[in-house]
């Protein structure tokens, strides 16, 4: 296995209140998991709640957030505004940021810069849909979306890729461990020929698209995959079991 730390983050989408949330929290301050980075990115309203109430050993991460630094920009909010309510990360260009809101590849490489230029950890998420898989462009399209992020940052020291197969999205439906390594190891290729070989060898490439306790540790073991960003499971017991994947 590599020396790249595990990472399992859980992406509670716009679902909960405070009391599922205490559930949530209750489980994850039980299970102390020292060799995994443990991130829970909850809605924006409930960010300084359930950062007061977590562990400090596991992070919180925000869903989104914008590319500057405040300003007229209604609904909004920015890493500046996030870093002082002691979130440190942010999951940007999630399938449901780029196709339900509609953000383009350029849009999620600016907020990407900023929130790296704010010293937030960006969890990258990239990832086809089923029609472009099927006409063969799954490697062409996380390219190009790697490829817009990589135009506008130049240090990835705190970037994770989140390979996330629009397909396997909250649909049950999971790449299996060959398919998601093979789209893991090309992505790791990629990095090594286009930023450094040394970057390809550091960064964290976590995979996203219903997992589940049941197949979370066959995934686990492959060389390329280096943790997890759960939706649907990780407001379930089972986001335990995932962290724990590796054990
Ligand atoms: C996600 O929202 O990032 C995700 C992977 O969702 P799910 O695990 O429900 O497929």
């Amino acid at each position: 296995m590599s020396s790249r730390k595990f990472f399992v983050g859980g992406n509670w989408k716009m679902n909960g209140n405070k009391a599922a949330i205490d559930t949530i929290i209750e489980r994850l301050n039980s299970n102390k998991n020292e060799s995994v980075e443990t991130v829970c990115a909850p809605p924006q309203c409930y960010l300084e709640y359930t950062r007061s109430k977590l562990d400090a050993a596991v992070f919180v991460s925000a869903q989104n957030c914008y590319k500057v630094e405040k300003g007229a920009f209604t609904g909004d909010i920015s890493p500046a505004m996030l870093k002082d309510l002691g979130v440190t990360h942010v999951i940007l260009g999630h399938s449901e940021r780029r196709h339900v809101f509609g953000e383009t590849d350029e849009l999620i490489a600016e907020k990407c810069a900023h929130a790296l230029e704010n010293g937030l950890t960006v969890i990258a998420c990239i990832g086809e849909k089923l029609e472009e898989r099927e006409a063969g462009q799954t490697e062409a399209v996380n390219v190009r979306q790697l490829t817009a992020i990589k135009k506008a940052i130049s240090d990835w020291s705190k970037v994770v890729i989140a390979y996330e197969p629009v397909w396997a999205i909250g649909t049950g439906k999971t790449a299996s461990p060959d398919q998601a390594q093979e789209v893991h190891q090309q992505l790791r290729a990629w990095m090594a020929a286009e930023v450094s070989k040394e970057v390809a060898d550091s960064i964290r490439i976590i995979y996203g698209g219903s997992v589940s306790g049941g197949n979370c540790k066959d995934l686990a073991k492959k060389p390329d995959i280096d943790g997890f960003l759960v939706g649907g499971a990780s407001l379930k017991p089972e986001f335990v079991e995932i962290i724990n994947a590796r054990n």
